[in-house]
């Protein structure tokens, strides 16, 4: 039998035609599609795929439900220990995860197994799942859960599958973290995937209780000595964006990632004045950044109606560290890449509006501490990018409010929460996941670390044996 060593294409918008609206450029495998792509996969019993997703799917049993046309079988299989399938076969960076790790990767192209989750999931929901919600008895212990981000849902999922009584309290008006205000509808679809999937959480009996600032509606310790919690989860996530430091950040014009997004995605802005919100984008725009959230910065910024956009990075495409799929898709719609850039100074005229951005050329020296070799700047390379809109998409940091309202609760010096592989901090019944404590990773890495403190948390709350080198588990 001969390989196939390409992936069957996935049907997407052109390029030409997505640029001028905000539905999900990524259409879908067909059926026949998703039969032939999951053909493709070897069935290997080693399936080394399996190590390289951080909770561990059955991948070859899924794609052999996929294969045999069984999808509730494919589905009850991946949600064994996944319960956003649908949000992961799209937004996980695969290419450096289970496909990574695919046999079929060392010849050609890995089996697409996010595309499959993503058809297995969809095909599901599509049908209309049966979930049956948990009965509770009076005596059954309460945990809460602040924030709604991957790492919350994760974490809720299990613990009201253990028969926990769930409550999650979120800041922002509506429940999903960043897979609501941070990655835009074109590659996220918010109604139909992400609500949807919480509503699945809804239906176990997880309640969700928005507009609550835990820290400030509550703070952790009321929650457990007079609101009844016995245990509390915080996965409160990186939502604190970073700033460059330098002249002119605070002229008219220049937005961080984190607000031109959350104005757009969470608040609709790109239906102003359908709906509250209005966002305002220049002709010329420069996002700065490299990573998943100045792609999304700039091809948020195109789809509003920008003329050209940059994105401006400090280092060589090579170490860009978005998904390759998001850099492909960015230079399909005509994005360009100012590389080995660095900007200096973001310049205004005198109504306080931005009028340019000065940078600098930079080359690659020694590694530094992260092992990628250190941008320089080249002597005498300074220059202006003609642009009135600058979007900062350098990094996100965590949120203090929870930590420096809560007693007892350890930090380090980034402000990071400290807890153990298993989630405990240093705090008796309080465990934290996700960005808030690794700092900006992933939607699966916060889903892995909130699933991980579910379990903490139920061997916390049996007093079954010790659940961590933690002094109070
Ligand atoms: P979050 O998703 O940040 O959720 C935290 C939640 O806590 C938020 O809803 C917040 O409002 C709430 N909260 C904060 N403080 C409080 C408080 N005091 N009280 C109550 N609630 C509070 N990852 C990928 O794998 N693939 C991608 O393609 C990708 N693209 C991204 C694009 C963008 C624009 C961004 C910003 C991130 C992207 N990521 C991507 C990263 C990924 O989304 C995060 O790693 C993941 O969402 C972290 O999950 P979390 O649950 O820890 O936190
Ligand atoms: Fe791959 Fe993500 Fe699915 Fe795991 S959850 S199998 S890493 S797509
Ligand atoms: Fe299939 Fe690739 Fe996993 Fe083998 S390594 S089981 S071919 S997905």
């Amino acid at each position: 039998m001969s390989l196939l060593l390409t992936k069957y294409p996935m049907p997407e918008q052109e390029a030409a035609v997505r640029v001028k609206n905000f539905e999900e450029v990524a259409l879908g495998y067909t059926p026949e599609l998703a039969k032939a792509e999951a053909e493709r996969c070897l069935q290997c019993k080693a399936a080394p795929c399996r190590k390289g997703c951080p909770v561990e799917v059955d991948i070859p049993a899924f794609i052999k439900e996929v294969k045999a046309g069984d999808l509730d079988g494919a589905i009850a299989k991946i949600k064994e220990v996944n319960s956003l399938p649908a949000v992961c076969g799209r937004v996980c960076p695969q290419e450096e995860q289970c496909e990574k790790y695919c046999v079929l990767a060392k010849k050609g192209e890995a089996v697409g197994i996010g595309r499959l989750e993503r058809y297995a999931a969809d095909t599901a929901r599509n049908k209309g799942e049966t979930i049956t919600a948990i009965e509770h008895t009076a005596a059954v212990k309460k945990v809460a859960v602040i924030g709604s981000g991957p790492a919350g849902l994760a974490a809720a999922g299990d613990l009201a599958k253990k028969g926990y009584k769930v409550t999650i309290f979120e800041a922002l008006h509506l429940p999903g973290g960043v897979l609501m205000y941070g990655i835009p509808e074109f590659r996220l679809p918010k109604d139909a995937v992400v609500q949807a999937e919480i509503n699945n959480l809804r239906k176990l009996g997880v309640e969700i209780i928005v507009n609550a600032v835990i820290g400030s509606t509550f703070t952790v310790d009321e929650l457990m000595e007079e609101e009844g919690y016995d245990a509390v989860f915080i996965g409160t996530g990186a939502g604190l964006p970073y700033f460059m430091e330098i002249p002119g950040e605070n002229l008219n014009g220049v937005y961080s990632a984190n607000e031109f997004l959350t104005r757009c995605n969470l608040m609709k802005a790109y239906r102003f004045p359908q709906s509250a919100t209005p966002i305002h984008v220049g002709k010329r725009v420069a996002v700065v950044g490299g990573g998943n959230v100045a792609m999304d910065g700039a091809r948020t910024a195109l789809r509003l109606g920008a003329e050209h956009v940059s994105i401006v990075y400090r280092r060589s495409e090579k170490e860009l560290p978005a998904r390759l799929e998001e850099v492909h898709h960015a230079k399909e719609e005509g994005i360009e890449f100012q590389l080995l850039t660095a900007p200096t100074s973001v310049l205004g005229n005198e109504e306080g509006w931005v009028v340019g951005l000065q940078c600098v050329r930079m080359e690659l020296g020694e590694p530094d501490a992260s092992g990628r070799r250190r941008p320089v700047e080249v002597p005498n390379s300074e220059f202006v990018l003609d642009v009135d809109t600058v979007i900062i998409a350098i990094g996100q940091g965590p949120n203090p409010l929870v930590q420096s309202t809560t007693k007892g609760l350890e930090t380090n010096k980034k402000g990071n929460i400290i807890a153990i592989d298993n989630g405990a901090t240093s705090k008796p019944g309080v465990f934290a996941g996700g960005d808030i404590v690794t700092g900006a990773a992933t939607v699966i890495l916060a889903m892995g670390a909130g699933k991980k403190a579910a379990a903490a948390i139920d061997t916390y709350l049996q007093g079954k044996k010790e659940c961590s080198t933690n002094a109070h588990c």
